[in-house]
């Protein structure tokens, strides 16, 4: 197609110019051939091209009007694609995928939406297989932390609560057009079938959990109590309740031990 289109910032719009590793990203996703994929900004399709080989049908939600019409013309060849104009925040996954066909999803996200994009994924995680998502290679350290590292945090904590995720490779800038200034990296959650530890308020574990990360240097005892506005003795018994030395700091403290501690009734007195 004739026109050019400027990148937009504002969209994060840094595409890849690299297809080797466009070709890695959508290998990691090993579709079979039944199997429905969602992409989050196709942009100008460099993964969509490897995408609409292997899928049996691919759904490419993207934000900028000229893009979908770019890619519409680009594609207009392959029946399998279907180029949904929209802002991934606001679609509604349930149009796409059920509990029982659940879908693929991959994406190099747009940096500015990775946290909210993250959130809808775990928030629909019944609906999907597994995901391969390119993000800031800070983001991505912070999922795959492992325990007592310093990127050990409450996002690490809340998607390998329902995921296995594993890092697969990095991106230099320069496999983009126009180079971001961030290093990328690409990493994959299969999503488990259960919760790896068993949580009966979800979003007050979560609470519990962001509020012991929140001032990481304090205490546990000190963080939550200042996060979540309680009375230390408050704090001191469901600590004791969950068998957590209340010196101890957040970066310490195992999913499992999380699990104990971010438990409604612990914090009652
Ligand atoms: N997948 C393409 C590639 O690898 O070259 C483009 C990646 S680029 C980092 C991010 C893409 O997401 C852009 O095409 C941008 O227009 C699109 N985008 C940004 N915000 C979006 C949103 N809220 N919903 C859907 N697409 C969005």
């Amino acid at each position: 197609m004739g026109y050019r289109m400027r990148p937009k910032k504002s969209l994060s719009q840094n595409f890849l110019v690299n297809d080797f590793a466009a070709k890695r990203i959508v290998d990691s996703l090993d579709l079979k051939e039944d199997e429905i994929v969602l992409e989050i900004g196709p942009g100008k399709g460099a993964l969509t091209r490897h995408l609409v080989k292997k899928s049996k049908r691919v759904i490419g939600v993207e934000i900028d009007k000229n893009l979908c019409k770019f890619l519409e013309d680009k594609f207009k060849d392959k029946r399998n694609l279907i180029v949904v104009n929209k802002d991934v925040l606001k679609i509604n996954l349930d149009d796409f995928a059920s509990r029982d066909d659940k879908i693929k999803i991959v994406g190099n996200l747009p940096y500015k939406i990775t946290s909210p994009v993250l959130s809808l994924l775990l928030d629909k995680k019944d609906l999907i297989k597994q995901c391969v998502l390119m993000v800031q290679k800070e983001v991505a350290e912070r999922l795959c932390a492992e325990l007592g590292t310093k990127n050990w945090s409450s996002l690490s904590v809340a998607v390998q609560l329902y995921s296995d995720v594993k890092m697969l490779f990095r991106l230099k800038p320069t496999s983009f057009f126009p180079p971001p200034k961030v290093f990328s990296k690409v990493i994959k959650m299969v999503f488990l079938k259960k919760p790896r530890v068993k949580i009966e308020d979800e979003k007050f574990f979560l609470k519990v959990v962001k509020a012991s990360f929140a001032q990481r240097r304090k205490t546990i005892l000190n963080s939550l109590s200042s996060n979540l506005g309680l009375e230390k003795s408050v704090v001191l018994l469901a600590l004791n309740k969950a068998k957590i030395d209340p010196k101890r700091r957040a970066e310490s403290l195992s999913l499992e031990e999380f699990g104990e501690l971010g438990v409604r009734r612990n914090f009652v007195l």
